[in-house]
């Protein structure tokens, strides 16, 4: 039987690659399956969860060494890298085009190694492999509910007794997968919702949210549905036109990304520093390389001189760690099901699926995305 094991996650991540509901599926379809202890602890599944699936609960370096196949949500760190072998496949969001040298050093080492951000996302055959998109659209959904929490007015209009509330007025810049579930959340909580993106495709999406669509100047379609990286120029223009769409609003969450680049400075630090007492600025693309937002940090809050606060917010799927996690694990088990077929393992490079997810195999680069980041 093909042996998958589980790891569990780096410390902060309370995802896990492989839910209970998915294990029982791999066990039924004669998966042997291991899963590190207390893997999906921080998600509340905790280990007799697993073993009732089926599952066996080891150590680390059991799962590690038994395993053909080893499902994980982050990149595991350099030490268990290290540990890999020749022929075992590591699945997972391996940040490739990121650190395109971690994964070289993979295939130096003949490790198989799928990266879940080179999925192909116009495959439709693809969709339920899609881990991108169902972590995206858990983070928009939860900045909605981040941006709402933080903010101390009301977001839909109240008419009360004790007076009139108007409705707050939420921005959304970058209006892919995560920001189109946080223009339709903030719509349910009542907020009057504007959306804007550099794709002008995105138009009819906003739009059939009921949100309102700000036109960009800018037009930066690029490959596969992406946007592309914009002139300094283009982003000048760009900043100066969103200037004045920020002061308008009261939220504002940002999503805007280009994949293996830096993420674009949409909100200057003049937008920052005008922005009034009580502005909520969430910024999903809050990175350690910068994001959307002047002055964001992953992961902390920053007030400023106004008291307007600006949340880094990279985290989110993990704080929805249950959801997240079941919605991986399906992810995870459909992309399974493509590279196993009558108990082996069968990677065909020239799958219009794999050609691209692969990011290594038998000591080659797959991925034309990776190899382009490589060089
Ligand atoms: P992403 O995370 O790469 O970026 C988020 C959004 O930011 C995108 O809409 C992008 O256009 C926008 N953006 C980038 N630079 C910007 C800038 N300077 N100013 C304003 N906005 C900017 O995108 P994503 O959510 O992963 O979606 C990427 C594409 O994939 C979209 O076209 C989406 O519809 C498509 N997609 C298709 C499928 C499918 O058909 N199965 C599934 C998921 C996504």
């Amino acid at each position: 039987a093909i042996i998958l094991s589980a790891l569990k996650e780096p410390a902060g991540e309370k995802r896990v690659a492989l839910s209970p509901a998915v294990v029982a599926k791999f066990v039924k379809g004669g998966f042997e399956v291991l899963l590190e202890k207390d893997s999906g602890a921080a998600a509340y599944f905790p280990d007799h969860l697993y073993t009732e699936a089926g599952a066996t609960i080891v150590n680390r370096q059991t799962a590690l060494a038994k395993a053909n196949l080893i499902a994980v949500v982050d990149r595991p760190d350099e030490d268990t890298l290290a540990q890999l072998k020749k022929g075992q496949v590591l699945i997972g969001l391996l940040k490739a085009l990121v650190e395109p040298a971690v994964i070289q050093d993979l295939a130096k080492r003949q490790v198989t190694a799928l990266s879940l951000e080179l999925l192909p996302r116009t495959v439709s055959r693809a969709q339920n492999m899609d881990a991108l998109s169902s972590q995206a659209s858990i983070a928009g959904y939860k900045a909605a509910l981040v941006g709402a929490n933080a903010f101390t007015r009301y977001l839909p209009m109240m008419i009360t007794a004790a007076g009139t509330a108007k409705p707050a007025k939420v921005l959304v810049l970058g209006t892919g997968v995560a920001g189109l579930q946080a223009i339709g959340t903030a719509k349910r909580l009542g907020a009057i919702v504007s959306g804007y993106d550099v794709r002008p495709a995105s138009r009819n999406e906003v739009e059939s949210l009921g949100a309102n669509f700000l036109t960009s100047s800018v037009n930066a379609v690029g490959e596969g549905g992406y946007a592309r990286q914009l002139s300094a120029e283009e982003q000048q223009q760009q900043q100066d036109e969103l200037a004045g769409f920020i002061a308008k609003n009261d939220i504002i969450i940002t999503t805007a990304q280009v994949p293996g680049r830096k993420p674009p400075l949409l909100v200057t630090q003049k937008s920052v520093e005008a922005a009034p007492a009580g502005t909520i600025f969430v910024d999903l693309a809050a990175s350690d390389l910068g994001g959307n937002v002047y002055s964001s940090k992953p992961s902390e809050t920053i007030t400023t001189a106004n008291n307007a606060q600006i949340i880094g917010a990279q985290d989110l799927p993990s704080q929805l760690a249950t959801s997240a996690s079941e919605m991986y694990a399906r992810n995870m088990q459909a992309v399974i099901n493509t590279i196993v077929n009558e108990a082996e393992i069968v990677i065909d490079v020239k799958d219009d699926v794999l050609s691209e997810l692969v990011a290594t195999y038998q000591g080659e680069i797959v991925s034309g995305r990776l190899r382009q980041a490589l060089k």
